[in-house]
């Protein structure tokens, strides 16, 4: 069974639908990458999964669990975390006040400071530590968010556009993260644009296009997909 399950869900702004009976599954030990051209739907399959926006139809099952109703602190106690595509750090606060904030949240607040430690050296920002958050380069500050959103020891970890601003050694450093994160059990979902890391770092890749899913698959067959390249051409 996947640790996430949704489907057939419908989200409408207006008489835009920009979702449109979606369905997605993310399993554990896996990165599940999900592209489309902008406004395709992809942050609002977040929101939804998240609990931040309510779906018109369709269902977000977490662990066997049917949440579709929880709100989002609740499912984060249900181990779920994820990013923003907008940074959303504190800016003021140094890049270990940051961590130690989020862990502070998390199954592990006793033992706080030797999580942030840990995340610190984990994402190879020991460096930086006392770094103003707002002093960083984006793609360093996206970093310090996706640890922020580990130090809730998540199982299902939501990333929107965690590599943007990055630069290729930052990439590459990035894509041995996941596939570490994945490798300790974590069901990861990979929303970006560099098909470089995408195609390199997923199991499987959705592809969505004004809010519905067009293709599905590993990356060998998601890169030959003609619906798939078309949908991206069109976007250009
Ligand atoms: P993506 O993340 O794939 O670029 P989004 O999920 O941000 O796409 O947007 C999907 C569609 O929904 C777009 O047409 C966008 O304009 C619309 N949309 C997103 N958020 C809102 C909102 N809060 N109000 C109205 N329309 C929105
Ligand atoms: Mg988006």
């Amino acid at each position: 069974m996947a640790l996430l399950e949704v489907s057939g869900v419908t989200v409408a702004f207006g008489g835009n639908r920009a979702l449109d009976g979606v369905g997605l599954n993310a399993e554990r030990g896996r990165v599940t990458g999900l592209i489309g051209p902008n406004g395709a739907g992809k942050s609002t399959l977040f929101d939804v999964v998240s609990g931040l926006r309510r779906p018109s139809a369709g269902r977000v099952v977490l662990g066997g669990r049917d949440v579709t109703r929880y709100g989002p602190a609740r499912r984060s106690r249900h181990g779920l975390a994820r990013t923003f595509q907008r940074l959303e750090l504190f800016g003021r606060l140094s890049v270990r006040d940051n961590l130690l904030v989020a862990a502070e949240l998390g199954p592990e607040r006793r033992r706080a400071a030797q999580v942030a430690d840990a995340l610190l050296n984990r994402l190879g920002l020991a460096g930086i530590a006392e770094s103003g958050a707002d002093t960083l380069p984006t793609g360093v500050a996206r970093l310090v968010e996706v640890g922020r959103a580990l130090a809730v020891r998540p199982g299902l970890l939501l990333l929107d556009e965690p590599a943007a601003g990055q630069d290729g050694d930052e990439t590459e450093r990035f894509a041995a993260l996941l596939r570490s994160l994945a490798e300790d059990g974590t069901a990861v979902v990979l929303v970006e644009h560099d098909m470089g890391l995408v195609m390199g770092v997923c199991d499987e890749v959705y592809v969505l296009d004004l809010g519905k899913v067009i293709a599905v698959g590993p990356p060998e067959v998601i890169r030959a997909d003609e619906t798939v390249l078309a949908a991206y051409l069109g976007d250009a």
